[in-house]
């Protein structure tokens, strides 16, 4: 099974008594209470038309939380929005209580810690152990070089995930991160987590000079130290990272990713079948970032985990005040070459524009 069958089960479930009963001040369209009013800068249409939110849009539930305990990290991307956006608060951190606050509040089954760089949080394990007592999936971003330094403060649990981020071989990875020895640092740490029974996936975005048969090496290469899954998108342009050259277009995204099923049954690839199939063009998904709301050290993010039009103190005030139906490919020009996995995994895990044979293909790859 692509995942363990109580983590399976447990978000079936989960996932099902949410659309069956979703929470009713959740499901409004807040886009004609609110323009105008709020943190937020709706934009019009480019086009002129508005397109019409399939169905499952008015399901809304959180399924991911992106929490980002701290914006610090010990390097400096080409392609992270974080350390740019953030930099007024990048010395903060969102006290521990206040972490696990936004867990309760939040409710939802899947945790991904990301940053910033979480092991530089000085609670790290604290917080992954208050969050596990929570009975949450955890996913632990990290750019892997502290995670030899400090393993002893976590506990192996099947809950539990390194996610270390690789964009490429040894030397592509390297450019990525703008710093030597960064990608030898990364699997030492995910070799040494692997060896001290945890479970670690990487995590790789693909950028317009990607190769993606570096993709396809990376990944066999990484089968030595028996890595449980790997997650993979297309990087997208968000506002706060100045180099447009180095993110695709939606066509460049097809283009890069129409070979990527072959690739994706050789190796544990954890993006779902209807995702993959949204990256080839082959499939129209709408956004649902409401699936993958981000807390951080200014609250509650809005829109989504990308583009910020305001922060919320309360995840009530997220869900309710936000004109969802607003950020959407068509309707803001924001979002026209977005297809992050915040924005769309939710959809594909909510077998929106399914179908019979999209249902199927998802029980299949889940069972796989
Ligand atoms: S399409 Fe992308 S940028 Fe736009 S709201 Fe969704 S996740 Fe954010």
């Amino acid at each position: 099974m692509k995942f363990h069958l109580a983590m399976t089960a447990g978000l079936a479930g989960y996932i099902l008594k949410n659309k069956m009963r979703p929470r009713p001040e959740w499901q409004k369209n807040a886009a004609a209470e609110t323009a105008g009013a709020g943190p937020f800068r709706v934009l019009p249409p480019r086009t002129g038309e508005k397109r019409q939110p399939h169905p499952m849009i008015g399901k809304r539930f959180p399924i991911v939380l992106m929490l980002e305990p701290l914006h610090a990290c010990n390097l400096t991307c080409t392609g992270c929005g974080r350390i740019r956006e953030y930099e007024s608060t990048i010395a903060e951190r969102v006290p521990l209580e206040e972490c696990l606050a936004a867990v309760d509040e939040c409710g939802a089954p899947v945790v991904s810690i990301c940053g910033g760089e979480p092991l530089m949080y000085p609670r790290i394990g604290a917080l992954t152990a208050g969050i596990l007592e929570r009975n949450r999936y955890i996913y632990l971003c990290t750019n892997g070089m502290y995670v030899a330094r400090r393993l002893g403060e976590f506990r192996p649990d099947r809950r539990f995930y390194f996610n270390v981020h690789l964009d490429g071989m040894e030397k592509t990875h390297d450019l990525c991160v703008e710093r030597e020895g960064v990608f030898r640092a990364a699997i030492e740490g995910l070799r040494a987590a692997k060896t001290a029974g945890f479970q670690v996936c990487t995590n790789t975005t693909v950028y317009k000079e990607t190769d993606m048969r570096e993709i396809e090496e990376l990944f066999e290469y990484l089968r030595q130290f028996g890595v449980d899954g790997h997650q993979i998108a297309p990087a997208y342009g968000y506002a706060a990272v100045d180099d447009r050259e180095i993110f695709l277009t939606r066509e460049d995204v097809h283009e890069k990713f129409r070979d990527f099923g072959r690739i994706a049954s050789k190796y544990p690839v954890r993006q779902t079948p209807l995702y993959l199939d949204f990256l080839k063009g082959e499939r129209d998904l709408p956004c649902t970032a409401w699936g993958n709301p981000t807390y951080n050290v200014q609250g509650w993010k809005a829109p989504c985990y990308l583009i910020t039009d305001g922060h919320y103190k309360t995840f009530e005030g997220l869900m309710t005040e936000t004109p969802w139906e607003s950020y959407v490919p068509g309707n803001d020009p924001r979002c026209e070459h977005c297809m992050m996995h915040c924005g769309f995994e939710p959809s594909a895990a909510l077998g929106i524009n399914a179908g019979l044979a999209g249902n199927l293909k998802m029980l299949a790859w889940t069972l796989h």
